[in-house]
Order: C-alpha cells, then sequence, then structure tokens
C-alpha cells in the first residue's frame, strides 16, 4: 500500500530566527551564482544585506532608497541535487541549543525561501525548504561529517519520520513547522552539507519507517545510556509499539536498568558506551556542537542554593532549604518519571513540592540542562547537611527510540541502517513514500 507523507505539501517551515531571540540586526550574504529572487527586486544584484528593526518595519541599511518591508522574501532553489556545502543565503549569527548548557550563535547557509518579518519588535526569519533538502541537512547537522553511510542512512530515514510525522506540532501556533534547533531537531542548512550526506539523503529519498501503514513518530536521541526509554515515561498520551524499552547492546538481558542502578551503571557493553570511542574522532562523526564530554556515565554536582533558585524561577515557591529528594518512579531505563523535593520554608515549616517530567527534573537540577533525568543522588545520605547535591548518572537527552551515539557504535561495527532501524524500532518496517 503507498505511504501518504502526512504533510500537506512537500515544503516544511523552519523556525530558524525567533523573536525570544530578541535579535534585532542581522546579515544575510550569498554567492553570486545563487539564482535567488526577492519580493524587493534591487536587492537581488547585491551580495548581501543588512536588516534591522525600525517602528515602520524591516530597514535594508545598504539599500537606504528602499522603503522599509512588513515582509522580506528571499528564494533560491532547494532541490536536493542542487544543494551543496554552504549552498544557499548565508546567515552569521542564529541561536543554537536554545536554553540548553551548550547555547551559542552559530553560522547557517539556508536552501529554499526564507520569509523575513518582525514580531513583537524582533526579527523572525522562516525558511521554507523542500522536505528533502531539509532531511538532507538535518542528517549532517544532527551528525559529523566522517560518519559513517549507515549512520547517515538510518539518521536521514528518522529525520525524514519525524519530520513528516509532525507528531509533535510544537510550533504551529507560531506559523512554522519545526524550530532549528534541538527543541526540534538540529538544522544548519547546507553548512556542513558533504557529499557523503547528500548521498545518504538521494539514495534513501522518500524511504521511511511505518508502522500500521503509518509514518512512525521516530524519536531519537544523543545516548540513551545502555537501555532504550519507553515513550511513556517521557510523553503524555500511553504507550507507542514501536518506542519500546531494549537494551542498547547485542544481547537483549532480562530485566531493566531502573531495577539497580548500579549494575546498570557498570554495564559498558552498550553500543552507545564510552569503551566503544576509545580511539574514534567522535568530534567528526557526531557534529560540531556537542562534543565535550562523555554523556554515557557522568557526574554533576549542583548547589541547594541553585535548586532553590530553579524552584523558585519555575514554581514560584521561596524555601530556605533542601532537606531531601525522594525519587519516587523511574522508567526503564532509569530516567526518573517524578520526585517529591523536600524543604524547608521561609516560615520554617516542613515541605514538599512535586517536580514531574523527564523535561522538568532536568530543569531543576542545573543551571542550563541537566544531561538525563537518569541518575541517583550520589550523597542521599548526607544530603540534609551537604550544601550540594551529587548527581551520579546516565545518558544524554530523553532516550526514546533511536540513540545516536549506539547507531554510531553499530554502524562502526559493520551493521547496515536497515538493522540499526530494526533495532531502535522494533515491528516497523521500511516503506517508500508515494
Ligand atoms: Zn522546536
Ligand atoms: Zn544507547
Amino acid at each position: 500500500m503507498p505511504i501518504s507523507s502526512g504533510l500537506n505539501s512537500e515544503i516544511i517551515r523552519v523556525g530558524i530566527v525567533l523573536p525570544e531571540d530578541k535579535i534585532q540586526q542581522i546579515t544575510i550574504s550569498w554567492s553570486t551564482e545563487l539564482e535567488l529572487e526577492s519580493n524587493v527586486p534591487d536587492i537581488t544584484t547585491a551580495q548581501s544585506i543588512s536588516l534591522l528593526v525600525e517602528h515602520d518595519g524591516i530597514g535594508l541599511k545598504n539599500f537606504p532608497n528602499t522603503s522599509n518591508q512588513s515582509t522580506l522574501t528571499l528564494s533560491c532553489p532547494d532541490q536536493v541535487e542542487s544543494l551543496s556545502t554552504k549552498y544557499g543565503f548565508h546567515i552569521d549569527s542564529v541561536v543554537a541549543g536554545r536554553g540548553f548548557h551548550w547555547e551559542k550563535r552559530i553560522e547557517v547557509d539556508l536552501p529554499g525561501r526564507l520569509e523575513i518579518s518582525i514580531q513583537d519588535g524582533f526579527l523572525k526569519i522562516i525558511n521554507f525548504v523542500d522536505v528533502e533538502a531539509y532531511v538532507a541537512c538535518v542528517a549532517t547537522s544532527e551528525m559529523g561529517s566522517e560518519a559513517p553511510s549507515d549512520l547517515l542512512a538510518a539518521q536521514t530515514i528518522v529525520a525524514r519520520c519525524w519530520s513528516l510525522a509532525l507528531a509533535e506540532a510544537k510550533h504551529l501556533a507560531h506559523g512554522y513547522d519545526v524550530c532549528n534547533d534541538d527543541c526540534c531537531q538540529r538544522y544548519q542548512g547546507t553548512s556542513f552539507l558533504t557529499e557523503h550526506s547528500l548521498k545518504a539523503a538521494i539514495e534513501t529519498r522518500g524511504e521511511v519507517l511505518v508502522y500500521d501503514d503509518k509514518v512512525i513518530d521516530a524519536r531519537y536521541s544523543k545516548n540513551c545510556g545502555g537501555m532504550v526509554e519507553a515513550y511513556d515515561t517521557v510523553w503524555e498520551g500511553g504507550k507507542v509499539p514501536y518506542l519500546i524499552p531494549l537494551w542498547d547492546g547485542p544481547i537483549q538481558k532480562p530485566g531493566h536498568a531502573v531495577d539497580d542502578f548500579d549494575t546498570h551503571y557498570a554495564y559498558d557493553e552498550a553500543y552507545c558506551s564510552s569503551k566503544r570511542f576509545e580511539n574514534v574522532n567522535l568530534g567528526g562523526m557526531l557534529g560540531k556542537v556537542d562534543v565535550s564530554g562523555s554523556y554515557y556515565r557522568w557526574e554533576q554536582v549542583m548547589a541547594k542554593v541553585g535548586i532553590l533558585k530553579n524552584l523558585k524561577k519555575y514554581t514560584g515557591l521561596t524555601w530556605s532549604s533542601i532537606d531531601d529528594i525522594r525519587i519516587m518512579e523511574r522508567g526503564p531505563s532509569a530516567r526518573i518519571k517524578y520526585l517529591f523535593l523536600v524543604g524547608t520554608d521561609e516560615n520554617g515549616a516542613s515541605v514538599e513540592q512535586v517536580v514531574k517530567s523527564e523535561y522538568g527534573i532536568r530543569q531543576m537540577f542545573s543551571d542550563s540542562f541537566l544531561y538525563s533525568s537518569a541518575f541517583v543522588i550520589h550523597n542521599a545520605d548526607t544530603l540534609k547537611d551537604d550544601d550540594h547535591v551529587v548527581l551520579k548518572g546516565v545518558g544524554w537527552g530523553h532516550g526514546v527510540g533511536l540513540c545516536q551515539m549506539g547507531a554510531l557504535g553499530m554502524a562502526l561495527e559493520h551493521i547496515g541502517y536497515k538493522e540499526i532501524l530494526r533495532h531502535y524500532y522494533p515491528g516497523t518496517r521500511l516503506a517508500q513514500l508515494s
């Protein structure tokens, strides 16, 4: 049976510069060879424009005789065959890792159409791009240029499924389908595109994973920590038959990480285990922005005052101390579903507060965003008197679906992309879009 894509068109709308980034001035440049069209024809003879927010619209700094625009569009071809590294519109300052510990400004090169407008006094740039071009770019933005081809093929198919299923629909109310960032899928346009990744996109064009003849909601994260997590540990809406817990290794052992954290912590046979990457150039394989530590096993120290500050920030509560942390429920990979903070309020009364969800927990126990919610309190016995909390944890990200480092580990062992996908999404099959 032919599979329908689910999207209304083959164009996906990607939010690149968002009002929350509070950018009021930006420069966009392009090469002379680019076949460029714009609603402001003067621009097409130039090689760059500097835009700034003015009271009556977008001002074009290097075109003083052009009136300010409420919306500016720039477009260039975006068929996947027309792409190459750094092809498209170059923007030198786009936020990557919004709100995460690795937030930074990066350069991007974007194919397709840019629609630039002003919202709440700040610039908003949406990139309308062909889905196949988008997934080719996502695969390299999520991976490094030296990634093995089976990893790229797997990542490309997963990115395509995720984009087409659009199950999260986080940004539709703001006029775009996905953002450019880790919140959705990391997309840096053609900046790091390689022949290799382009080849993966072209060779797997239209290839998707299906379950019950529907494109699957292909979740993925950086490092599961040894066991892939169940969908319903992290998100509402019940179980998803192909996003289930499994050991991320060659052998499916009985039991779960949650049964015995210390044994799990010692487990180093996983495809995503640091042990497999000792002689591997991870930077070249996993992308440029996130190779700063070991994500399979980690330890983080958080001052209690930091947690009190987060408690105030996210719940409005003012406490004077944290006395205990009670972990209430974990998913199979040991990711905590909810916990109780126990403390003393400003009147000296004993109080407790629930911290719900994997996301909420990662926010609460870090100044930016904790690697994962799969941790134990290492200093639990002395916590009441300590001025800090020592977290001993595993994995990076929500851990559901494909584990990117695990998929890398598998590809390095010459396991093909079809088998990689079968491992992470059991019960699904590969199909061709109609
Ligand atoms: Zn997003
Ligand atoms: Zn893994």
